[in-house]
């Protein structure tokens, strides 16, 4: 009998969701490049911010605003998140300058959803209130807590400890935030035993919303050439992160991300269902009109090019046919909206079908169509699914 996902928690789904998100306009994601320090594992485009380095981004990151927003006139904003890096690193003169920007060109009139992301130990109550003063909705707060336990954080590199942390969560709650948290699995001497202590302090920590994601170890960051220790298989920790949370009231919405009450992160969800996006900042992605394009991810190079062309691009490709339709049902089958084949997605549908009733199932949707949707046990070994999704990869 395959494990299906548990029904009184599938019952919460909201199925029209697709249509909200898809509907919306445009998502918009600011990047902001700067961190305390860089953490061993860390492959992000960020580094700790130089003596000029907050004048320089600020002026090129309006400066590319203004340019896309005279590309996309009339364009209404559905959802913005500013992640990094560190957002938190960032002043409040600086953010009022950036929001002033912004508002400036894009209309927020129809803003579902805005999320900041923040470390816990550059956190504090004045950047909170600028934020909440500066958004025309209440705000999320994503932060990077990765771990409760201190011995975790101090191998990955992380400048915060368990307590930082665990301030951080209260002070955001204390402000009536809702919060979510980002944590991390299969560390250097990570056990089980471990990481249930870490899921456990999470679930106390009032976050109606927890990303969770395995450690991966990268070309060019410090722990690839160093000697790392690890316990246990991923997969162990990933049965357990699924056990655990569902058994919390948790629904796994998506492969990296479970939602208490509803709590969905509607940017994201954009990204998975097939919206498009626009990026702004070093390193950032947008998806806007069949195209593709990455910024540079060097602060000074991205802001050369800034001054250049009025945008921080270094690489754009339109998207073939073929790509896209893989891609995108990849892309749905992390969540659990799952993905309904057209005419036109037969390799993909035949590619489906051929697997196992305990990685994939296939329902009607309520229209009648048919829509795929991974199993639990699907999303523990997904990417070997994608493998044979996407002939390319
Ligand atoms: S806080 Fe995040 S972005 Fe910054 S160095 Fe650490 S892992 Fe990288």
């Amino acid at each position: 009998m395959p494990l299906l996902h548990p029904r009184e928690l599938l019952a919460e789904v909201p199925w029209d969701v697709e249509s909200k998100v898809l509907g919306g306009d445009l998502s918009l994601y600011v990047h902001v490049p700067f961190c305390v320090k860089k953490c061993l594992y860390c492959s992000f485009p960020s580094a700790p911010m130089g003596p000029l380095d907050e004048e320089l981004y600020v002026d090129a990151l309006c400066s590319e605003i203004t340019s896309w927003a005279g590309q996309l006139k009339g364009r209404k904003l559905f959802s913005l998140y500013v992640g990094g890096g560190t957002p938190s690193r960032l002043s409040c003169p600086a953010w009022k300058r950036v929001f002033g920007c912004l508002w400036r060109f894009f209309d927020p009139s129809d803003l579902q959803e805005v999320t900041f992301e923040a470390n816990p130990e550059s956190l504090n109550i004045s950047l909170l209130k600028t934020w909440m003063d500066l958004c025309p909705i209440p705000i999320r707060l994503s932060l990077g807590v990765q771990s409760f336990d201190d011995s975790d954080l101090l191998a990955l590199g992380r400048p915060h400890t368990a307590k930082d942390a665990k301030r951080a969560c209260d002070m955001a709650l204390s402000e009536g935030l809702s919060l979510s948290l980002d944590i991390m699995f299969r560390l250097p001497n990570q056990t089980i035993r471990g990481f249930a202590v870490t899921l456990r302090e999470a679930v106390k920590s009032g976050a109606e919303h927890l990303s969770a994601y395995e450690l991966s170890i990268e070309d060019g960051t410090p722990y690839h050439s160093m000697n790392l220790s690890f316990c246990e298989d991923g997969y162990v920790f990933y049965r357990y992160l699924q056990w655990y949370l569902a058994k919390k009231g948790f629904l796994q919405y998506e492969i990296s991300n479970f939602a208490l009450n509803g709590a969905f992160r509607l940017h994201n969800l954009r990204y998975w269902l097939g919206g498009e996006f626009l990026g702004v900042g070093p390193g950032a992605w947008s998806c806007i009109g069949g195209a593709r394009y990455r910024n540079a991810s060097n602060l000074k190079g991205w802001a050369r090019l800034v001054a250049l062309s009025g945008k921080g691009v270094d690489f754009g490709e339109f998207i073939p046919n073929e790509s896209r339709r893989s891609e995108r049902a990849v892309l749905r089958l992390r969540t659990i909206w799952g993905f309904r084949p057209g005419l036109e997605d037969k390799r993909v549908a035949a590619s489906l079908s051929s697997l196992c009733d305990d990685l994939v199932q296939l329902n009607k949707d309520l229209d009648g169509s048919d829509v795929y949707r991974l199993t639990p046990r699907g999303f523990r070994v997904a990417n070997r699914i994608w493998e044979m999704l996407l002939p390319d990869c």
